[in-house]
C-alpha cells in the first residue's frame, strides 16, 4: 500500500513562508492499496487539495469510488469537506466510516457543517452517492481484501485510531491522543482523573493494536516543554509517539498533527529530539510531510521521503 500526506497540521490550517516545509493543511491521508482501492482518512483543509488531485482522474467523469475513514469530527479534521470537488459529481460514490456516537449520525454531523449560517451551498447538493457506515469500538471491518480495526483514543468525544492491513503491510494511525496517565478524556473513558489500572489496560491494548506495524502515524503537538499544564488538552509529544513505537515494535513513526503555531524549524527540532531518543532503537522516525509518499509492504518497498 501506498501513504501520501495531503494535511499534516493539527487545530487549524496555517499558511506562512515558515511553514510551507511541512504543509499548513489541517489532516488529511490518502492510502492507494495494493487492490487499487482508495481510502481517505480525515477530511482536513488538506482533503481540498487531494479533491483536485481527483478531479484530474475519474472522479471528474463520476466514475470513482473510495472509502472515508473518519478520525473524529474535530473542526481540523473536517473542514475541508465542503470543498471537496468529488462530492459534487454525480456517479462518484463514497463510503463514510465511523465510530457511533451517542445521539447523533456522522451523516448530521457534517450536513450541519453546510448549514446556511456557516456555509453557501446546501448539503442537497452532493451528487455522489455517500454512504455512511458506523462501527462500534474495537471492531474489525473486511473491506476488499483489507481490513481495518478500530480503537478509542485519549481524546475528547470519540476518536477512532485504525489499524490498516493489506497482504501482510499494517499501518496504524493515531492523529489526535493525550497521555492516558495523566487524564482520561472521551466518552465512556471514566474521567477524568488518571486512574494506574485503567491507563495500564489501556496501554496494553493500544500496543496490541500498534504490534509490529510498518508505520505508525502519531500525534506530536506539544514539546515536552509545552505539554507541562496542557496534559488535558488531548495531545502528545514525540517522546510519546516514540514510547509506544518502540514498545509495539514499529518499523517506522511518522510524527504528525503539527501544531500550527510551530514553524518548519522547531517541527525538525521536535523530529531531531525524537530522532536522538531513537538512536539505539531499530526504529526509523520522520515527520509527516505534505505530498510525502509511504510506501509499504514487501512487494512495494519504497525510500523513506
Ligand atoms: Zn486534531
Ligand atoms: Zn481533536
Amino acid at each position: 500500500m501506498q501513504l501520501t500526506f495531503f494535511g499534516v497540521r493539527g487545530s487549524y490550517p496555517i499558511a506562512r513562508p515558515d511553514n510551507v516545509r511541512y504543509g499548513g493543511n489541517s489532516t488529511c491521508l490518502h492510502l492507494r492499496m495494493a487492490s487499487g482501492a482508495e481510502i481517505i482518512l480525515d477530511g482536513g483543509s488538506g482533503i481540498v487539495n487531494l479533491g483536485l488531485e481527483m478531479m484530474q482522474r475519474e472522479f471528474a467523469a463520476g466514475e470513482g469510488s473510495a472509502t472515508i475513514l473518519v478520525g473524529h469530527t474535530h473542526w481540523d479534521h473536517i473542514l475541508g469537506y465542503p470543498f471537496f470537488l468529488p462530492f459534487f459529481v454525480a456517479g462518484n460514490s463514497f463510503r463514510f466510516v465511523s465510530a457511533g456516537q451517542t445521539g447523533i449520525s456522522i451523516r448530521e454531523i457534517l450536513s450541519g457543517q453546510h448549514h446556511d449560517l456557516h456555509f453557501p451551498v446546501p448539503f442537497e447538493d452532493l451528487a455522489a452517492n455517500i454512504q455512511y457506515d458506523e462501527l462500534s469500538m474495537g471492531e474489525s471491518l473486511n473491506l476488499e481484501g483489507v481490513k481495518l480495526t478500530t480503537f478509542q483514543l485519549n481524546h475528547p468525544g470519540l476518536t477512532v485510531a485504525y489499524r490498516i492491513e493489506e497482504e501482510g503491510a499494517a499501518v496504524v494511525i493515531i492523529t489526535d491522543t493525550a497521555r492516558i496517565h495523566a487524564a482520561r478524556l472521551g466518552d465512556n473513558m471514566g474521567g477524568p482523573d488518571p486512574d494506574p489500572a485503567f491507563a495500564r489496560r489501556y496501554t496494553d491494548r493500544l500496543t496490541a493494536l500498534c504490534e509490529g506495524a510498518d508505520l505508525l502515524v502519531h500525534d506530536a503537538h506539544f514539546m515536552e516543554h509545552e505539554i507541562r499544564d496542557k496534559e488535558h488538552w488531548g495531545h502528545a509529544t514525540g517522546e510519546d509517539a516514540l514510547r509506544l513505537a518502540r514498545e509495539a515494535g514499529v518499523r517506522r513513526l511518522a510524527l504528525f498533527h503539527h501544531a500550527p503555531e510551530h514553524n518548519d524549524t522547531v517541527v525538525s527540532q521536535i523530529l531531531q529530539a525524537t530522532r536522538d531518543l531513537a538512536r539505539r532503537d531499530d526504529l526509523e522516525v520522520t515527520a509527516a510531510m505534505e505530498g510525502a509518499t509511504y510506501h509499504l509492504g514487501s512487494s512495494s518497498e519504497g525510500e523513506l521521503p
